[in-house]
């Protein structure tokens, strides 16, 4: 194992132990990913059926992108999971890191007629114009077209809401995917208790949306800066899942 694969092995068990953490897991579902190399190759995914508040860095599976032949064994990822971030590592290097919740905030969202993340607050604001939407939830296991349709509705966004189901968020690196599923959840939190209060909500004209939409992608080291305050209060807390310093090196 290289340096590059130790310190992806070690960010991304942080971003399962925190995300179960917040609250934004479901049960042993869901699944995150991280490409090692930069063409997409090769890629980081949770075991199958492991608690993501128990995951540790060398629980994580090495996969390739290039393969036909779904992985197997005990800890092998379901194949639907499987086909769809292999296929998506393969044709999308760009998104390093794709991370899938059903986080409940986001998901009562996307099962409105209509989900668009309105920008109403500063942190609905940092998606505008950057979500695609899937508004045609076909059930749990799908064909084997769904994950090309899935990238084709993706495109050039960094955030996709599938509609009636949960959030699919890809990003640079861990850190980025981390802080914008952070940030989804955020403001869609916002959403919903702004539009509960059944008083009217107040849509920020574009120009102001498209504005603190630039200011988030400008605001330089944010992202990094929030996942490495959160690594270190696990390091502090909860050392346990990251790989010794004897591994990594
Ligand atoms: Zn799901």
């Amino acid at each position: 194992m290289n340096s590059q694969e130790a310190r992806l092995r070690n960010d991304l068990a942080a971003a399962f132990r925190w995300t179960a953490r917040l609250g934004l897991h479901e049960a042993t579902a869901n699944h995150f990913s991280v490409a090692i190399d930069e063409d997409g190759g090769q890629f980081l995914m949770n075991p199958n059926m492991a608690h993501f508040s128990q995951i540790k860095a060398r629980d994580l599976l090495l996969l390739s992108s290039a393969s036909n032949e779904a992985p197997t064994g005990p800890h092998a990822p379901d194949r639907t999971a499987w086909e769809l971030h292999s296929h998506l590592h393969r044709n999308f290097p760009r998104a390093r890191c794709i991370l899938h919740t059903h986080m409940p905030y986001a998901t009562a969202w996307s099962c409105l007629e209509d989900p668009e993340i309105l920008p109403i607050c500063q942190n609905s604001a940092r998606f505008y114009g950057n979500v695609a939407y899937d508004k045609d939830y076909g059930g749990m296991f799908v064909d084997s077209e769904e994950p090309a349709r899935v990238a084709r509705l993706l495109g050039d966004k960094d955030v996709m809401l599938l509609g009636g189901h949960g959030v699919m968020v890809v990003g640079p690196s861990v850190a980025h995917a981390f802080d914008a599923l952070y940030h989804l959840e955020r403001a869609c939190t916002n959403l919903v208790l702004a539009h509960s209060t059944g008083l009217p909500v107040k849509r920020l004209p574009h120009e102001v949306a498209a504005r603190t939409a630039r200011q988030w992608r400008e605001y330089q080291g944010f992202s990094e800066g929030h996942f490495r305050a959160l690594v270190s209060i696990l390091d502090k807390e909860d050392p346990g899942y990251r790989l010794q310093s004897a591994v990594a090196a």
